[in-house]
């Protein structure tokens, strides 16, 4: 496990074919688990928890960033192990309730691979147990943990990112990937509203982006510094690439 910043902790490595973050925020109240890879990942999030020296009933919620297999394949093992109260924000609800629902782009390579993602479900390390959240959020609204949730659709349209303001800590979820070292956009293949995802993106750095040091995501390395300038320089190269075509 490492730790990012103090407080902020990122579990092992998920070793899914994707490579996925799971992240452990602790806090007055016990820990926070966002996000919880793909299944079969539970008891090694709980060995993070415990290496924290904390318990399975210290864990205070569970925040799940979209519904995406490779977020909340482990997420009702972990909820039937903590007992924590799981949210997201109050569109994705339904992609909890209905991983079936999640669709692909719908370009032609999108269009393609629809087949495949029912296929997929058939496999039990693709396979998400629905779960209805025990609460839902919407954009703006404060957690006790210090985070403010951001509705940055696009990549799923219930989409959050989680911005804290005093601690100057972005965690964008798959708003955004740094994989390589580079901040791209969400992969288009899997992202069905690339327009919006942009917009997200932009709106991040606008709005928020002179309070943001450190960004980690879903995918990719963490950004130790200088989070505002980079998320601006995405943006910048984004709508340049929309500009010309
Ligand atoms: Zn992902």
């Amino acid at each position: 496990m490492q730790e990012i910043v103090p407080d902020l902790w990122d579990v092992d490595e998920i070793e899914s074919g994707v490579g996925v973050h799971v992240y452990l925020w602790r806090w007055a109240k016990g820990v926070t688990i966002i996000d919880t890879g793909t299944p079969g990942n539970a008891e090694k999030i709980l060995a993070g928890v415990a290496q924290l020296g904390l318990q399975p009933s210290d864990v205070a919620r569970i925040i799940v960033t979209h519904g995406d297999a490779d977020h909340t394949g482990s997420l009702k093992a972990l909820k039937r192990a903590t007992g924590a109260p799981v949210i997201c924000h109050t569109v994705e609800k339904e992609f909890l309730e209905h991983p079936d629902r999640r669709k692909p782009a719908k370009t032609p390579l999108g269009l393609l691979m629809r087949p495949l993602f029912a296929v997929a479900t058939l496999f039990p390390q693709f396979r998400v147990e629905p779960l209805a959240p025990d609460r839902t959020h919407v954009d703006g609204d404060k957690l006790p943990e210090g985070f403010t949730i951001i509705h940055t659709p696009g990549h799923t349209p219930g989409h959050i990112s989680l911005l804290h303001p005093e601690r100057r800590i972005l965690i964008a979820g798959d708003a955004i990937h740094n994989r390589g070292g580079k901040l791209g956009a969400p992969l288009p293949l899997f992202t069905p509203d690339m327009e919006n995802a942009h917009r997200s993106i932009w709106k991040l750095a606008k709005k928020y982006g002179e309070e943001i040091d450190t960004i980690v995501c879903g995918h990719g390395e963490p950004i130790f510094s200088g989070g505002g300038a980079k998320l601006q320089g995405l943006v910048d190269t984004i709508f340049e690439a929309e500009a010309k075509a």
